[in-house]
This record gives C-alpha cells, sequence and structure tokens, in this order.
C-alpha cells in the first residue's frame, strides 16, 4: 500500500518492483519503484516534501553559471529542432523548471516572449540575469499565480517527473494556456528497453529525484484528463539515450561484476550502444519520450 493515493488515479494499491539508491551518492538510502496498481504509473517511495527533496539536488545539477550563447545554443539544439518542428506562429512561452533558462536562451527572442519558472532560487536568479526580473518566478508554478490563457505555448523539459503532484501542474498549465496552445513534455520512458533492462540501475530512473515514472500510455491519460491531446510524440534523444544507457550498463555491472571482467564488458559493449539504442527507439522503445500536446 502507498502511504498516499496515486497523484494520476486515486489508487492506493501498488506493489513494489524494485530498489534503486541515489546515483549522485547523497545518501546511501535504499528507494522503493512501486508500480500502482489501477494506472500503472511508476512511483519513488517513501515520499518526500520539496524541503526534504531539496538536499538531493547538488550544487552544480543546474549546469555551467555563464556559457555563451553559441554554447547554449548548440545544447539545446535537440528541445529547439524538436520545437521549430511543431510549427508554431510565436507569442508568450512559458518554461517550467526552466533551470538557468538555457532552453529559453535559444529560442528567437523576435518570435518568442519567454518566462521561466524555476524552483531554486540559485538556477532562477541565473535565469532572471538573462531573460529579465520580471521574466523569471522562484517557485512553483502554481505560486506564480499567471492570468488564465496567458501563453501560447508551455513546456516542461525533464520537469514533470521531478513532482509530486503531475496532475496539479498539467490543470494549471492548462488553465494558463490559450486554447489551441502547445504543450511540451519530455520525460524517461519508464516502458523503454533500459528501464526494463536495468530496474533499479537503469540511469534515468534518478531516484529520488524522479518521483513518477511515465510511459506515453499513463502520460496520454494523464493528459487527455487534464485537457490535452497530443499531435507528436518521438522516443529518441541523442541528448539523454545512448548516455544514459551506457550509465546504466556501468552501473549494473559494477554492481554484479566488480573485477576487470566487468570492465572488460562494459569495454565491449560501447561500440553497440548508439546502434542498440537507435533501433529500440525506432521500435518505440527508446529511453526518452517527447512530446506535443494541443490545448483542447
Ligand atoms: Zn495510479
Amino acid at each position: 500500500m502507498n502511504e498516499s493515493p496515486c497523484d494520476l488515479c486515486g489508487s492506493r494499491s501498488a506493489r513494489e518492483l524494485y530498489t534503486a539508491r541515489d546515483r549522485l551518492g547523497n545518501s546511501s538510502a535504499e528507494f522503493h519503484i512501486s508500480q500502482c496498481l489501477k494506472c500503472g504509473v511508476l512511483r519513488t517511495l517513501p515520499e518526500m516534501t520539496e524541503r526534504e527533496l531539496a538536499r538531493f539536488y547538488p550544487a552544480d545539477y543546474w549546469g555551467d553559471e555563464k556559457p555563451s550563447l553559441d554554447w547554449i545554443k548548440l545544447s539545446q539544439k535537440e528541445k529547439t529542432r524538436f520545437f521549430d518542428g511543431c510549427r508554431l506562429a510565436g507569442g508568450r512561452i512559458l518554461d517550467v523548471g526552466c533551470g538557468a533558462g538555457f532552453f529559453l536562451r535559444a529560442l528567437d527572442p523576435k518570435k518568442w516572449n519567454c518566462y521561466g519558472v524555476e524552483i531554486s532560487r540559485e538556477a532562477a536568479l541565473l535565469a532572471a540575469c538573462a531573460l529579465g526580473d520580471d521574466q523569471v518566478f522562484a517557485g512553483v508554478l502554481k505560486e506564480a499565480l499567471y492570468e488564465k490563457s496567458f501563453f501560447d505555448a508551455v513546456s516542461f523539459w525533464s520537469a514533470l517527473e521531478h513532482t509530486n503532484e503531475p496532475r496539479a501542474s498539467l490543470v494549471e498549465a492548462r488553465r494558463i494556456l490559450k486554447t489551441g496552445g502547445t504543450l511540451i513534455v519530455q520525460v524517461p520512458n519508464a516502458a523503454s528497453y533500459q528501464a526494463r533492462w536495468f530496474r533499479g540501475h537503469w540511469f534515468a530512473l534518478d531516484a529520488p529525484r524522479h518521483r513518477y515514472h511515465f510511459n506515453l500510455k499513463t502520460l496520454d491519460h494523464l493528459l487527455r484528463e487534464t485537457g490535452f491531446e497530443i499531435y507528436r510524440a518521438t522516443f529518441f534523444s541523442k541528448a539523454h539515450n545512448s548516455h544514459a544507457l551506457r550509465q546504466s550498463l556501468k552501473a549494473r555491472l559494477r554492481a554484479e561484476q566488480p573485477t576487470s571482467f566487468g570492465r572488460a564488458m562494459f569495454l565491449l559493449s560501447i561500440p553497440f550502444v548508439r546502434p542498440v539504442d537507435w533501433l529500440m527507439s525506432a521500435l518505440r522503445q527508446g529511453a526518452t519520450i517527447t512530446l506535443a500536446a494541443r490545448a483542447v
């Protein structure tokens, strides 16, 4: 039984699948990955408040302090390519969990009026320095109190899985989006081959920072219930997938074969990482879901 109901469907029935540890080593605690028996979403337990979770984000989690605009644009290319592919006319965009504002800074300022919400005060300050004080809210989305139908686009890049309240976040996103506006969501794919192969050693599980672990089915259901319709989804990410596969392999071999044989196995597997990931992503089994949904 879970301590509180599933945020997606309200059920309290769950079963534990496996355990995981913090890959960043902030603590040696064991976390439990449980699956909701009603809707199937995975969840990290025990429950933790935002304040308790804050100590699991190291100071360098938000990246380099003052990179050049060229570096930012290059680092955000995969995101901006997906976003440009949605062929939006421009207007106001809000990036939820904007970090230091890299995605927003990589957008065309003539086309987009950029806003960000960020829970880390340090990261929000960096974003505000680049985008303007009025453009960045330090806190959580529901506290920002934006006007109804204010935005043309809202994005959650690697953000929705970090919150204890994904449903409330999407309800608020729908409220502040214009009807017909676009929602972008990128999350690790809990139904991917990597999640199934590596379980507690899967790099993108990122316990305890990732609270809910979605797949396309659970996400689609939640999006429909909160007023969205998916119109585009991809499973390949050059930025995330191969890196996650290499790190997952390393973690698993370190745990199960902490010998020179294990290290040799890892080195031998490296040439296969990219082809395997490309193939599995083409089969819609890739480790990252990136989707665009319309506010209906
Ligand atoms: Zn559920």
